[in-house]
C-alpha cells in the first residue's frame, strides 16, 4: 500500500553536468562522459532505495533533455541547426532540433542506462520516455507539414524503444506529456490515440504524467494565469480514465489542482504528486502524510501512488534528495496512519 515512486528525472552531480539548467552542458566527453552518466545512474538508485522509494527510475542521468534525449538517435532529425521556437503554446521560448526528413530510428536509445539499472537494482524500474504531443510540441518541423501524422510517426519509433526497454527487464514505462495540459482538445482527437501506438503490445505496466511544468519562472508566471482554480485535468482525465494506459501520474501538492479531479480516474492507478518540485522548501513526512488523506478521499487505497509532482531536474541536488526521503517517510506514516 502508497508504495512511494518519483515521476522520473532527478539533478545530475556537478561532475556530470552543468547544475540547475533544463539544458545543461555535459562536463566529459567520449569515454568519460559515459562512465559519469553511469556513475550518476548508480548514485541515485542507491539514493533511492535509501529514500524508500518502492518504483526506482535512472533518474534519466543520460540524456540532456526530457524530450531531446530520445531525438538524438533518431534519423531525419537536424541536431545541428536548433531553432528557437516558442513551446507549450509560447509559454517559452527553447532552441529546438527540427524534422527535415522521414523519422526512423538509428537503433537503440536508451539500453545502456535501462540495462545498468537493471543490473543494480531489485527495486521494480520505471523509465521515462516523452509522449508523442509533447515531442512535436518540442521541434521544429520542415518535413511532415502535418502535426498528427508527426506524431503517430513519432509513436511508432517509441514504440519499438518502449518494447526493447521492456525486453531489458524494465517494469514500468511512461510517457511524459506535459503537453496534454496545454492542448485538451488535441489530447481527444489524436493525443490519445498516439499514446495507445506508443504502448502497442507492451505487457508491462503503461503510466502517462502530466503536470504544471519545473519551477522555472516561465512555468511560474503561467500558473498565476491560470486562475484560483487549475481545472485542465478535468477536460481530459474522462477520455485517460477509458484508455488502455495503467497509470496517470498527476499534480497535487502545493498546487490549484482541485483534488476532487483525482475521482475522474476511476479504474486507474493514480500517482499523487505529494512533493512541489517548484518549491525548494523540504515538505515534512507529516504534509506528505496529509496530502495522501486528501487523495484518499478521491483514490482507492490500493491505486494511489504517492510521487513527486514533476520531475526534479533542475534542483538542488541536496534539495531533491532530503525530498525524496520525506516522500519515503510520509507514505510509511500514511501506511501505518490509514490501515484499516
Ligand atoms: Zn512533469
Amino acid at each position: 500500500m502508497f508504495e512511494p515512486t518519483l515521476a522520473g528525472s532527478l539533478p545530475k552531480p556537478e561532475w556530470l553536468a552543468e547544475p540547475k539548467a533544463l539544458w545543461p552542458k555535459w562536463q566529459q566527453t567520449g569515454g568519460a562522459l559515459a562512465r559519469a552518466k553511469a556513475d550518476a545512474t548508480l548514485l541515485w538508485l542507491k539514493l533511492q532505495e535509501d529514500a524508500g522509494l518502492a518504483v526506482v527510475s535512472d533518474g534519466e542521468q543520460s540524456r540532456q533533455h526530457f524530450v531531446h534525449g530520445f531525438l538524438e538517435q533518431v534519423d531525419g532529425i537536424d541536431f545541428e541547426h536548433k531553432v528557437t521556437m516558442g513551446i507549450r503554446n509560447n509559454r517559452y521560448d527553447a532552441q529546438v532540433p527540427q524534422v527535415v526528413g522521414p523519422l526512423r530510428l538509428r537503433g537503440r536509445v536508451h539500453a545502456p542506462e535501462a540495462r545498468l539499472a537493471r543490473a543494480h537494482t531489485a527495486r521494480r524500474l520505471k523509465f521515462t520516455l516523452p509522449g508523442p504531443m509533447t515531442i512535436v510540441d518540442t521541434v521544429a518541423d520542415r518535413h511532415y507539414g502535418d502535426r498528427v501524422a508527426m506524431a503517430m510517426a513519432f509513436a511508432d519509433l517509441l514504440n519499438a524503444e518502449a518494447k526493447a526497454l521492456e525486453a531489458d527487464g524494465v517494469d514500468v514505462i511512461q510517457f511524459d506529456e506535459p503537453a496534454f495540459n496545454v492542448y485538451m482538445d488535441e489530447v481527444l482527437d489524436w493525443g490519445i490515440e498516439a499514446l495507445h501506438r506508443a504502448i502497442d503490445g507492451l505487457r508491462c505496466k503503461t503510466a502517462v504524467h502530466i503536470c504544471y511544468g519545473y519551477g522555472i519562472q516561465a512555468n511560474i508566471d503561467w500558473k498565476e494565469s491560470l486562475g484560483g482554480e487549475w481545472r485542465q485535468y478535468e477536460a481530459i482525465f474522462p477520455a485517460l480514465a477509458a484508455s488502455r494506459i495503467d497509470q496517470v501520474s498527476l499534480e497535487c501538492a502545493g498546487s490549484h489542482v482541485p483534488p476532487e479531479l483525482m475521482s475522474l480516474l476511476q479504474g486507474k492507478d493514480v500517482l499523487v504528486g505529494v512533493i512541489d518540485v517548484a518549491s525548494d522548501r523540504v515538505e515534512t513526512p507529516e504534509e506528505v502524510c496529509e496530502t495522501i488523506g486528501r487523495a484518499l478521499q478521491f483514490v482507492p487505497k490500493a491505486r494511489l501512488f504517492p510521487c513527486t509532482n514533476c520531475g526534479m531536474a533542475p534542483m538542488d541536488r541536496d534539495v531533491a534528495y532530503r525530498k525524496l526521503a520525506a516522500l519515503g517517510e510520509g507514505a510509511a506514516l500514511a501506511r501505518a496512519r490509514f490501515a484499516d
